[in-house]
């Protein structure tokens, strides 16, 4: 780290020392190693390019596909005293062509631009004649087709890119990659292994909560009643459920504002402003809000369903508490969201390869609702974080759970009735014929003359179904992936079974007249 850059980081940002990995990715691109970092959100990746885009001659290009963004980007930077400027589409064309000759004439330092940018010639001429410090793509896991957010048009500009002979040093940025994004990235941009920076992604004053088997909208107005005066986001799974929560809640007198791609384009710019300036505290949302949106004191984020996959969960999740202040991010989990989410897969437009990717993505996220572990071990793991440490004892599971029951031998009764149903069958199909139902499908198959058949009567479909799904998070059993993912006995199974290996669950089964009223 030369002197220059820590000056940098003084006078111009007021900040004292850096962040975690802001150094060695600074140090990198400065020696003009295509670098790659994986913070968390609100980890301070902006300064990791803003700092080499000063301390380099030449202009740097900001790729994002955030447009939103941009413009508060910008106005950062002026407020820093640094020329920076953006081109998209919000622009009328002479405008955009004002700002493309100041370009010309190497009057900013920072050009912020969407991957569309380079679809026109105007602006690749331009850019072709200047001298640049940097190319830097910002939620670099946008150009993976392995990234939960693929975009087509932000991979297509990299070969483009890269016949350019005046980018000194390409930079990627992204707080969602897994093995496969980074890989993907790393070959993509030619980025070597020592040139990535991963921080790893736990952020330590986020608590993560789970709250099942209780009716949500009477779980939200309560919450909203206790945390009256904190900002927070509410995010729905369909845009039908975001606007009849928002009705809800406004009948009840809670001020919301609410967010989603079927509004008009002034409806979600109005939305976001009064959330953004606390006008509105709660913010009702689809995923379509909040990609990029900076606001600081979100102090919880409730997700009224659970969401397609660990990635979109947790970047939705880490838009509470970026000022580093203690903050909740709870699932609001119902059986329904496992149909809701496979149904979504299977009709979108993905070709099979893709939709079996997405099953498989959408296992581990129901593995996370019934994970009987700490919550923030299990996100880390998921994202392969090498961050050694047993449980954060913040999660609702290392809270709330105390006692423990040994289920060793129901948990055999599951394993060997999987095992007499010939692995052939789902979750629900293996729940009715330990419960003994008399659904005319179990007679079709014939099930109800296995030896299993009833063996756990005593317990309710829905509580025998919810331990199924147990035993799958703890990985005592496998699921083949696919829309319907057959049961599986695995090693661990074996070992259950033999007995070698026993079972233990925080709360005991649900027996039939304590049954929680999913909803
Ligand atoms: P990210 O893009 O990783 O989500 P940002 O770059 O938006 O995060 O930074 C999040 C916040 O942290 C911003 O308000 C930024 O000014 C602040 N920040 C970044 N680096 C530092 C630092 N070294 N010291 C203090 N604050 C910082």
């Amino acid at each position: 780290m030369t002197v220059k850059e820590e000056k940098i980081l003084q006078t111009y940002f007021g900040y004292e020392s850096f962040r975690p990995g802001q150094k060695e990715t600074i140090d990198h691109i400065s020696q003009l190693n295509n670098t790659l970092a994986v913070m968390p959100t609100g980890g301070g990746k902006s300064l990791c390019y803003q700092i080499p885009g000063l301390s380099l001659d030449g202009t740097a290009i900001i790729i994002s596909p955030l447009i939103s963004l941009m413009k508060d980007q910008v106005d950062a930077l002026y407020s820093y005293g640094i020329p920076a400027t953006y081109i998209n589409s919000s622009l009328s064309t002479s405008e955009q062509q004002t700002r493309l000759k100041d370009i010309a004439a190497n009057r900013y330092k920072f050009v912020y631009v969407a991957p569309e940018r380079f679809e026109s010639m105007a602006f690749v001429n331009t850019i072709k004649n200047i001298p640049l410090a940097l190319v830097a793509f910002d939620e670099a896991h946008c150009i993976s087709q392995w990234g939960h957010d693929f975009r087509p048009s932000y991979r297509s500009i990299v070969p483009n890119l890269k016949k350019l002979s005046n980018i000194p040093v390409f930079v990627a940025l992204t707080a969602t990659a897994t093995e496969e994004v980074i890989s993907d990235i790393k070959n993509l941009l030619h980025i070597e292994t020592n040139h990535v920076v991963n921080t790893g992604f736990e952020r330590k004053n986020l608590s993560f909560h789970i709250v099942k088997g209780k009716d949500k909208s009477t779980y939200v107005r309560s919450f909203l009643e206790e945390h009256k005066d904190e900002s927070g986001i509410i995010y729905t799974s369909t845009r039908k459920q975001a606007d009849s929560l928002y009705e809800q809640l406004t009948k009840r007198g809670v001020t919301v504002a609410k967010y989603h791609a079927g509004l008009s384009e002034d409806e979600r710019k109005q939305a976001q402003a009064a959330f953004i300036h606390d006008e509105k505290s709660i913010m009702i949302a689809t995923n379509a809000f909040g990609m990029g949106i900076d606001k600081s004191n979100v102090r919880y984020v409730i997700h009224y369903a659970m969401p397609m996959n660990i990635e979109s969960y947790y970047q939705e999740a880490g838009r509470a508490g970026r000022d580093g202040e203690p903050s909740d991010c709870i699932l609001l989990f119902s059986p329904q969201d496992i149909q809701l989410q496979k149904f979504l897969i299977e009709q979108s437009l993905m070709d099979d390869a893709s939709k079996q990717q997405e099953y498989r993505k959408l296992q581990a996220m129901i593995n996370y609702c019934h994970t009987h572990g700490c919550l923030t071990t299990q996100i880390l793991d998921y994202f392969n974080d090498t961050v050694t440490h047993e449980t954060c004892g913040r999660c609702s599971n290392c809270v709330e759970r105390q006692e423990r029951t040994d289920i060793t031998e129901e948990a055999q009764m599951i394993l060997s009735c999987v095992k007499r149903m010939g692995e052939r069958f789902g979750v629900g199909m293996t729940a009715k014929v330990l419960k003994g139902s008399k659904d005319k499908k179990i007679k079709d198959f014939r099930l109800d003359q296995i030896s299993t058949y009833g063996i756990l009567s005593a317990y309710t479909e829905k509580g025998l179904t919810e331990w199924i799904h147990f035993l799958i998070a703890e990985q005592l059993l496998a699921t083949e992936e696919g829309k319907f993912p057959t049961l599986k006995l695995n090693q661990n199974s074996i070992e259950v079974l033999k007995g070698k290996h026993s079972v233990w669950m925080f709360t005991a089964p649900i027996p039939v007249s304590e049954e929680a009223d999913y909803q």
